[in-house]
């Protein structure tokens, strides 16, 4: 009977120092990664770059190992933006997205000089355009702050419907074609963009979805913004100069499965938008792409201690020392999840038990059926491809404290996130006067 390794490291050892539940990156998977995307993105066609979408997992490390990979890091709030500046990561690397922004982190963007704001509305442009104006500074060698318009492509990628992004009647940009009536809020906003002397548009940007398999609606969405790109360049003259397509990458639920190769979407993509281009006498615009669960999801396990065992006549539960509080996925949209116990690998499969997490809720519930050895209390239980959105989305219910991560690399394991104390979950309570007297 043999322990898990990951990075390198004993997990079952890792338990046991850095008490559970706990999530462990292996810094060698991400950065396996980072080198795809350069190899086999960035080399392999002229004029592209990579953008980490970083709500898919950000501390200070990530953004360091980022800016490290040569990288560029997406953030989506001021909060993101923040953790990123105070990593010391470049400003200008970063892009700000987001259906909603407010004017604080619009002002925070304008005055840290990211790189692209992904503007999703008319009314954030007009916002935008507003402060900008305002907020010019002398010194910014880029001259005016760059944005990119977001666009909705109406197309389906066959994933969760959660998951999609870039549907005709989506939240998230401005479809492409106009209304009934002939208006176009894009043409509208492209207008708009091009008489500023506060902003310079550069481009636009699509994202579709997540958790996407194939390549076919890439494909699609490159087609129809293609075919945009040529009637805005025909009615007002605009030439799209950056093309930001998004991430959305898929990532297989079993660690046994093989890992889906980046190619497998970009050359498709690359290459239609190519053939595109020079059909419509266009110049290819510069492509970013912004993987953000490609990169990091194979990279996290999460360890649990297995706390309780309840054999029912046709059921058995494994209750685990954490559960939707550090990974809401499963109650979310039925994320799938693989789990082996980390101190019995190599024992053959013993029984088939339901994972339940210890929150006050049915539904958390985070693997629904895990073939197991004998299971017994005191195990450890890992569970696999946690490295995307399981500690960006933790939240504090049940006031459970928010585990520590520690990342892995070569045999050797340091902490990049402390585990909460007690203490933590006092920050900011305040007991009003009136109620002390
Ligand atoms: C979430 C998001 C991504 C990354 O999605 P993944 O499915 O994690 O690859 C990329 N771009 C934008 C604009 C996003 O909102």
């Amino acid at each position: 009977m043999s322990h898990l390794t990951w990075g390198g490291v004993d997990c079952v050892e890792l338990a046991r120092t850095l008490e559970t539940p706990l999530y462990v990156l292996d810094e060698g998977i991400i950065r396996e990664r980072c080198a795809e995307i350069r190899s086999d993105f960035m080399s392999r066609w002229a004029g592209t770059w990579a953008c980490y979408a970083s709500k898919a997992f950000l501390t200070t490390s990530m953004a360091w190992i980022m800016d490290q990979e040569g990288l560029g890091l997406d953030v989506v709030s001021g909060g993101e933006l923040y953790t990123a500046l105070r990593a010391g990561f470049p400003p200008y690397r970063t892009n700000l997205h987001g259906n909603v922004k407010s004017e604080r982190e619009l002002h925070l963007a304008l005055t840290s000089g990211v790189g692209h704001i992904i503007v999703d509305s008319l009314m954030e442009l007009e916002l935008l355009d507003g402060l900008a104006g305002e907020a010019r500074r002398p010194s910014d060698r880029r001259g005016r702050p760059r944005i990119l318009l977001r666009v909705a492509p109406g197309v389906d990628p066959h994933t969760h419907s959660y998951l999609v992004t870039g549907q005709a009647g989506s939240k998230f940009g401005l479809p492409l074609e106009g209304g009934p009536d002939g208006t176009s809020l894009l043409t509208e906003a492209v207008r708009f963009a091009m008489s500023s002397k506060s902003i310079a548009l550069a481009g636009f940007h699509f994202h579709i979805g997540s958790q996407i398999f194939e390549n076919g609606a890439f494909v699609e969405a490159v087609r129809r913004v293609a075919a945009c790109m040529e009637r805005l360049n025909k009615e007002l003259g605009f030439k799209t100069r950056t093309l930001n397509v998004g991430g959305g990458f898929g990532v297989p639920a079993s660690p046994d499965e093989p890992h889906l190769p980046l190619r497998l979407f970009t050359d498709a993509m690359m290459s239609v938008l190519t053939e595109e281009c020079e059909a419509r006498g266009l110049t290819r615009p510069y492509v970013t792409i912004e993987p953000g669960r490609w990169l990091v999801s194979r990279a996290g396990i999460t360890l649990y201690t297995v706390e309780t065992i309840k054999r029912l006549s046709d059921v058995t539960y494994v209750g685990v020392d954490g559960g939707m509080a550090d990974n809401p996925r499963p109650a979310l949209y039925q994320a799938q999840y693989h789990a082996v116990l980390a101190n019995k690998i190599g024992e053959p499969p013993a029984e088939k038990v339901v994972i339940a997490g210890r929150c006050c809720e049915t539904g958390d519930i985070l693997v629904e059926s895990a073939e197991l050895p004998t299971v017994e209390r005191g195990d450890i239980l890992a569970i696999f491809n946690t490295g995307a959105y399981n500690f960006s989305m933790a939240s504090g219910y049940n006031r459970l404290l928010r585990p520590a991560v520690a990342l892995a690399h070569n045999g050797w394991a340091d902490l990049i996130v402390t585990r909460q104390t007690y203490e933590d979950l006092l920050i900011g309570d305040v007991i009003p006067e009136r109620l002390l007297t």
